[in-house]
Formats: C-alpha cells, sequence, structure tokens
C-alpha cells in the first residue's frame, strides 16, 4: 500500500507518496505560493520522482488547483495516482485541541472539528482543512487520515500543561500547554529506541527538535512529560523568526508604549524575531558565516539561542532525574555540530560527553556523539514526519 502525504500550508502545500512498509519514497514536491498573481514562468511546483524533477509554470489559484496540478505532475512521471495503489492520504494537522489526539479517519464531522479549531491556530488549521477539502474531492474513494501535530502531548501531566491564569478564564478559552512537533517528537523518541536495542518503555529521553521552529521535549518511559511550546507554537525555545519565551509583559508594554496593535506585536513575536530579529538572518548555515566574519550580533543570536536550549536542558535534567538519551533532530538539530557542541558542552558532571570527532562526522543516518563512557547517550536522528504520518494513516485504515 502506499499513502499519499500532505501537508497544507496557507500559501503552500508540500507532499509525498511513499511506501510506509518499505519507506519507498515514490515521489514528493511542494506547490509554493498558492493564490499570488505571477507570470507564466514562474515554477510554483517542483515534483521529484525517479530522481527526476517536474516543474509546473504559472500562477496556482488556490490549493484545489495546486493539488490537480501535482496530480498532473504524478500522471507525467509514470505514477498516476488513480492506478498507484493508493491506500490513503494523510494530513498532517496542526492543532488538533482537546477534540482529537489519535489519527482519525475523515468524516465531514471532523473537516468541521478541525475548522472549529481555527482560534488556537488561526493560520494553520484553515489552510490545513483547505487541503483536507481538495484532496478528497479530488479523491474520493480513498480514505483519508488526520494526523495532529499536537496529539501526542495530549497528555501532559496536569502540572506541566496548566498555565497558572484564572481557571475558569482558561478552561473557557482551552488555554493550556497543547505541545507541537508531537508526530517528530514521537518518531525519533522511537528511532532513538531502536538504535539502543531498548524498549520506548525502559527509557526517558529529551528530545530537541532544532528546525525552523523549535521546541524540546521530556518524555519518560514513551510518554510525553513536559515540552516547551504552549497554546501555541510561540512559547519555548528561540527560533528561526520567533521569539520563544518572554515576559508577556513585553506585549502590553509595546501596545502601550510602540504604536503597536495586537496583530503588529502578533507579528513581530513570530515573524520578525528570534534568530532573525537579532542578527537578521534566520538561517543557520548563514548565522554561522556571519559568526565567522565576527559580526556581534550575530554571536550575540547565536548565545541566546544557546542560553535558552540549556536552560530547558536543565530543567528536562531536573524533570526526568535520569535521562538516559539527549537527541538533536530537524534542520539545525541534524546538520549543525556547532549547536550540539555547545548546548551540551560542560555537563559531564550529569553524565554527558560529546565526543568531538563523532559530533563533526560528515553522517546523514542516525548515530552516536555522545563518548562511549558518556552515561546518557547523545544522538542524532533524522526526523520523518512524512513516514510517521503514513504509517499511522496506514495503520487506521488497516
Ligand atoms: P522546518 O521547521 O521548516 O521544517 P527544518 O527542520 O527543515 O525546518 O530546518 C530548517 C533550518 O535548518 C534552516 O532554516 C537552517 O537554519 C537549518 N539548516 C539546514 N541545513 C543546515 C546545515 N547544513 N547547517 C546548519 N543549519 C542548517
Amino acid at each position: 500500500m502506499k499513502v499519499l502525504v500532505i501537508n497544507s500550508g496557507s500559501s503552500s502545500i508540500k507532499y509525498q507518496l511513499l511506501d510506509p512498509d518499505s519507506t519507498d519514497v515514490v515521489a514528493s514536491g511542494m506547490v509554493s505560493r498558492i493564490g499570488e498573481s505571477l507570470p507564466d514562468d514562474v515554477v510554483t511546483i517542483e515534483h521529484k520522482s525517479d530522481g527526476k524533477t517536474f516543474e509546473h509554470q504559472g500562477e496556482i489559484i488556490d490549493h484545489a488547483a495546486g493539488l490537480r496540478a501535482v496530480f498532473g505532475l504524478f500522471a507525467d512521471s509514470g505514477h498516476d495516482l488513480a492506478t498507484e495503489g493508493l491506500g490513503a492520504v494523510g494530513h498532517r494537522v496542526v492543532h488538533g485541541g482537546e477534540v482529537f489526539y489519535e489519527p482519525t479517519l475523515i468524516t465531514d464531522d471532523v473537516v468541521k472539528a478541525i475548522s472549529d479549531l481555527s482560534s488556537l491556530a488561526p493560520l494553520h488549521n484553515p489552510a490545513n482543512v483547505v487541503g483536507i477539502e481538495s484532496a478528497r474531492a479530488l479523491l474520493p474513494e480513498v480514505p483519508q487520515v488526520a494526523v495532529f501535530d499536537t496529539a501526542f502531548f495530549h497528555h501532559l501531566p496536569a502540572a506541566a500543561k496548566t498555565y497558572a491564569i484564572d481557571a475558569e478564564t482558561a478552561a473557557a478559552h482551552g488555554v493550556r500547554k497543547y505541545g507541537f512537533h508531537g508526530t517528530s517528537h514521537e518518531y525519533v523518541s522511537g528511532q532513538v529506541a531502536d538504535f539502543l536495542g531498548r524498549e520506548t518503555t525502559d527509557l526517558n529521553q529529551i528530545v530537541l527538535h532544532l528546525g525552523n521552529g523549535a521546541s524540546a521535549s521530556a518524555i519518560r518511559g514513551g510518554r510525553a512529560v513536559d515540552t516547551t511550546m504552549g497554546l501555541t507554537p510561540l512559547e519555548g525555545l528561540v527560533m528561526g523568526t520567533r521569539s520563544g519565551d518572554l515576559d508577556p509583559g513585553i506585549i502590553f508594554h509595546l501596545i502601550r508604549t510602540a504604536d503597536m496593535d495586537v496583530n503588529d506585536v502578533d507579528a513581530l513575536l513570530n515573524r520578525q524575531s528570534g534568530i532573525k530579529g537579532l542578527s537578521g538572518v534566520n538561517d543557520f548555515r548563514e548565522l554561522g558565516q556571519l559568526i565567522e566574519k565576527g559580526d556581534t550580533a550575530a554571536k550575540l543570536a547565536f548565545e541566546v539561542y544557546i542560553h535558552r536550549l540549556r536552560r530547558y536542558l536543565g530543567a528536562y535534567l531536573v524533570e526526568l532525574g535520569r535521562v538516559d538519551a539527549i537527541t538533536f533532530t530537524a534542520g539545525v538539530g541534524e546538520n549543525d555540530a556547532k549547536v550540539r557542541a555547545a548546548a551540551l558542552a560542560a555537563l559531564e558532571r550529569y553524565g554527558i560527553r560529546i565526543d568531538e570527532a563523532r559530533n563533526t562526522a560528515k553522517d546523514r543516518s542516525a548515530r552516536q556523539i555522545s563518548t562511549d563512557d558518556s552515561e546518557v547517550a547523545v544522538l542524532v536522528v533524522p526526523t520523518n514526519e512524512e513516514l510517521a504520518i503514513a504509517r499511522a494513516s496506514a495503520k487506521l485504515v488497516a
């Protein structure tokens, strides 16, 4: 069986057709700049299949048009979805609220409920719904499954998920820590157990998902007990363009004194903050180059990033008491040896010892970067949310 995984954003759709058992990727690609009026020669879809890249040029008026064009590219590349043995379509859905915490077969009621959760994720859930509706219209015979980014954190302990605000207000408006990147944290912690030849139930883990968005989780015996993201994906670590934690008083201060309204502050904290806000760039490759040139703002951005990361590492070491594995994943975590080295520097007394040669080795597979005598295994494990969504979807429809 093959599964088409769709990650639909506000102006883009990422997709992958893969076999969840063999893990073979048949094709993958991305539709970008949906809804923009563009000249006919602008490439809006890049579709990769059998080592070749196929392109679609010209504007894409909406998500449905984008998916129709993608289906055309599948056919052009010799993989007609109608005959490809498609067993399910798996959709990444960002916010499941209190309602969804398992992979869920999509029905009209489920679509409505995901849409109703939009107040908790105004940028994401409406885009997810449009992707789901377009795919259902184009593939009415194929079961569609929603996999939620919040699901892995649904059962966080009350003490970890509760914000210390008026309890009635919180309950009335769904204010709690939900957490995000759950599919990645769950997948990676499972890979760690396989790598170590242990069961997830026997392991206490810290997973550091450091991509453009970034989050950490503390996992005890396979269950998440804490995570850095909160009601929204803004809380916690410093990210590419998001601030992560700050004094909420800053928001009131800016609204009262900086001639900014709520939407301005929202945009500031989500899009013009983090590494970008501090240094002008949000990509860690560029940040590294700036630091090498002696750019002091870039150096400070790196230090703020590491400071926050270590603060949460300390918190989770104490929360878990005993930690068996600390794992780096996602774009920065998998590729940036300097971030990994700085995050875990001088923690020998906590049983954490990094092997410099292992840390800096060019290797893309799951690997250990701690020394053999490090009590805590430190690993780098590539995340694969598409595979996790495909597997969850296949399991549900089976
Ligand atoms: P997203 O959150 O968009 O899924 P990714 O997990 O793909 O993000 O991470 C993207 C980020 O990873 C980039 O913005 C960049 O900062 C970082 N990154 C990617 N490749 C490298 C690399 N070779 N070295 C350092 N950082 C990298």
